[in-house]
Formats: structure tokens, sequence, C-alpha cells
């Protein structure tokens, strides 16, 4: 059977009886089953065996795609068949786009298919060579499978024991020179593995719904927080302000910004002194983010686009959603005494944003020399290492009290 015909062409009808593939044949394509119906069967000690027929919806043959073994049963079709033909190709690319967990359930599960097969027929193992998942790459899998899933079950954990732990940066107040606000991030402290980066704990909840016991987590803590600052440092005519960090998952739950209104209730805060951050890259689902925004306001929350300019459809995003404040990545601020034209860059980009009505920070100001420059640009707030580190609420408070040193850079 010619077998290249089958990469070449996406669709294959059979007539009555004919066969599709033969037990023993290599195998470099599957086959979705679109009309009629096809006939399995296997041969056990020279006899034909019946095993199912199999119906329009169903693929078959993809299991020798997977691990490159010889087809293990006969296809034939019963009535006249049309099918649509899966190539290699197509499979390997889902397959290596897979999650890793669902990388080692694909292995495992044709293992026990392929053993459970043998055992049947009374046969050794047949083991198919250039697997698409080979030995080799399933140990990595199984180790950060397990350590994802193991990690996972331990950040749930950490949220009972009281790991995670909010911290605030300080955001300087350009023109004034002093902490206006503060933005909450949050560490995990992990009992044997030591501090965790929310770049690596926050994507794993995000990627499961712990985001979202995490996320009322930080905003509760926030919020206590930023009521003891209220307290002791700034005035009633200029409060200070919290920035919280809002990810995707939760703009998507139904309840979260609700929950988070009632906090604020029960901490009696203004919620014009909140500021939800949400990151372009997770704005693509504009008509959700857009009627997201549109309730938080309603709810008079302030909404900040974090890290502008790293993802893609930045301009899109900035002209299309309803945001008060944009922030700048420190992309933008790193190269400024450097680079002559990235200094034309940020000027740019700083007009366009007043020209929509956004109120403008800069992240990762670490020289005073970067202070200057956005100063000159007319920038509202600027955060990074010059002003402060993330400081655990003690030390924020002090340097709300203190405030800060611009005179020695970071660096
Ligand atoms: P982000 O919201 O853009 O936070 C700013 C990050 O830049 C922080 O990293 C901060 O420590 C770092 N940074 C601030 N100033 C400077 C500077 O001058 N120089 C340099 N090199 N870095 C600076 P961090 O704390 O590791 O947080 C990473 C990201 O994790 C945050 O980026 C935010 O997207 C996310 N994140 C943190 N806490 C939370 C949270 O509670 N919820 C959610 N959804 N995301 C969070
Ligand atoms: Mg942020
Ligand atoms: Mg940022």
């Amino acid at each position: 059977m010619d077998h290249g015909a089958h990469l070449r062409q996406n669709t294959r009808s059979l007539a009555a009886e004919e066969i599709l593939f033969r037990e023993g044949e290599s195998a470099d394509c599957a086959y979705i089953i679109e009309e009629g119906r096809l006939e399995i069967t296997t041969q056990s000690e020279g006899e034909s065996v019946f095993i199912c027929f199999l119906e329009a919806g169903e693929i078959v043959g993809e299991m020798g795609v997977i691990d490159s073994a010889p087809r293990t049963a006969t296809a034939k079709a019963a009535d006249p068949t049309r099918l649509t033909v899966v190539t290699r190709e197509q499979l390997t690319e889902r397959i290596a786009q897979a999650d890793p967990i669902l990388k080692l359930l694909v292995k495992i599960l044709l293992d026990r298919y392929r053993s459970g097969l043998n055992t049947v027929k009374g046969e050794s193992p047949i083991s198919g060579d250039g697997e698409l998942i080979s030995e080799e790459v399933v140990g990595e899998y199984i180790h950060h499978g397990i350590d994802k899933i193991r990690l996972e079950a331990e950040l749930k954990e950490a949220l009972k024991q009281e790991q995670l732990e909010v911290f605030y940066q300080p955001l300087l107040d350009v023109q004034s020179r002093k902490v206006a606000g503060f933005e909450a991030l949050t560490r995990w402290r992990h009992p044997s593995r030591g501090q965790i980066s929310p770049g690596l704990f926050i994507t794993l909840a995000e990627e499961t719904s712990l985001i979202v016991p995490v996320g009322l987590f930080v905003f509760e803590q926030a919020c206590k927080t930023l009521v003891e600052f209220q307290s002791q440092a700034g005035s009633p005519e200029i409060p200070i302000f919290m920035s919280i960090n809002v990810s995707g998952r939760q703009i998507a739950d139904p309840n979260f910004i609700d929950h988070a209104a009632e906090i604020t209730s029960r901490y009696q805060l203004d919620r014009g002194q909140i500021k939800l951050e949400i990151t372009e890259s997770l704005a693509v689902d504009f008509e959700l983010t857009e009627r997201w925004i549109e309730h938080a306001h309603e709810l008079g929350f302030q909404v900040s686009l974090d890290d502008f300019g790293t993802g893609y459809s930045s301009l899109h995003t900035l002209y299309r959603l309803d945001l008060d404040f944009a922030k700048i990545d420190q992309a933008f601020i790193k190269p400024l005494d450097d680079e002559p034209r990235s200094r034309e860059l940020l000027r740019g980009i700083i007009r366009l944003m007043r020209g929509l009505g956004l109120r403008i920070v800069v992240e990762g100001v670490e020289r005073g020399t970067q202070l200057d420059y956005v100063t000159e640009l007319g920038c509202d707030y600027a955060q990074g290492f010059l002003v402060g580190y993330s400081l655990n609420s003690a030390d924020a408070l002090q340097l709300l009290e203190d405030g800060p040193d611009l005179e020695t850079d970071a660096l």
C-alpha cells in the first residue's frame, strides 16, 4: 500500500470490503472516520479475530503513528467509508505543544494498550523505534510533570500554612518626590525549597484554579496593609494607594471582582485608591476584559495596564481598553542612559499615552539619571530599585515615614 499517497491527500474513500491497512504494516498516518464504518480485526494463533466496528467521529490508526510500531490490527471498510487523513506531522506538532503531564499520560496509556494487546495475543512486546515520545524524553516529563503536581499540592498547603507573604514595592510621585503608593508582590517562603519567585508559582496557580484563592488572599492582605499605611502616613487629601496584580484567570472568574469589592467594603477602603494591574498579554480576550473593566469602574476601582510594550497588540490594547493607567515595562527604561534612540522611543510612547488620556507609571527605575529623564517627560509615577525594593509591611511603613533615598543608584 502506498502510504505516501495518504500524506498528499487529506481525504480518502473506501468501497465496502476494501482494506485500509493490514496488521504488520508500517504506520505513518491516522484516520478520522467521516462516514461509514470500519471493521477492526487482529490475528491470533493464525485466526482472524474480530475486535470491533468503528464509526463516524472515531479515530483509527493513531497508536502506531505515535510510537512508530507496526499496525497491530487490520482495518477494513464494512460499508462505503470516507476518511480524513491525519498525518504524522499533524500529530507530532500537537504532541510537541502539549502539557508535559498530558504527554506522559499519552505515553502511559499507549504502553498499557500495547502490553494489554500483547497479553491477549500471547506475544512478546513489540516496540516501536523512533517513537514520538522517547524513553529519554519521558524521563524528563516524569521529572517535570510530577514535580509540577507536587508543587501544586504544596501551593494548596502553603495557602493554609500561611507560607505566602505579600511584599510592597514603593511607587514615587515623580513631581513631589514622595512615596504615593505601593504595589503588592507576592512571595512564597517554601519550607525546603526556599523563596519561590512569583514568576514560577503565579504561573502554576494560573494553570490551575488555585489562582482564585491565591488572588483573594493577596487582595485581602494588601487591603489590610493599605488601611495601616493610610492611618499612619499620607494625608486625607492625598491617601496612599495600592496596586494589586490581577491575572487573566481572575478576570475570567465571574466572582473575583465582586469578592474583591466585598473585601474593600469590610476594610472601609475607598476603591479609588486601589489600582488593579492587568497584563496586556492576558488582555487578549477583549470583550471579556472590556466588560470586566467596565464593572471594575462601576465598583470604583482604578485599572492599570501592566508591562506595557512587552507583549503583542500593545497599541491596539491601549486604544481599545478603557484604562486609567499604563505601566511602561522596564525594558524601555534600562537602555535610557546608553542608547539615545531609546530616549526618543520613550518620549514617543509617553506622548501617545497622554493623547489617549492615560496616566503613566514607569517600571524598573534604578538610576537617578533615569528618574531625571522620566521626570522631564512628565511621567506620573516611578517604580524601581532606586525608589525601593519590595519590602515587608513594617519596612514599607518605615520607608513611608523616612522618605526614599533617591541619591544612591541601585546598581
Ligand atoms: P510586575 O507586576 O510587573 O512586577 C514588577 C516586577 O519587577 C517585580 O518582580 C519587581 O520585583 C520587579 N522590579 C521592580 N523594580 C525593579 C527594578 O528596578 N529592576 C528590576 N530588575 N526589577 C524590578 P516580582 O516581584 O518577581 O514579580 C514578578 C511578576 O509576578 C509581577 O510582575 C507580577 O506580574 C507577578 N505577580 C507578583 N505577585 C503577584 C500576585 O499576587 N498576583 C498576580 N496575579 N501576579 C503577581
Ligand atoms: Mg504589576
Ligand atoms: Mg510590570
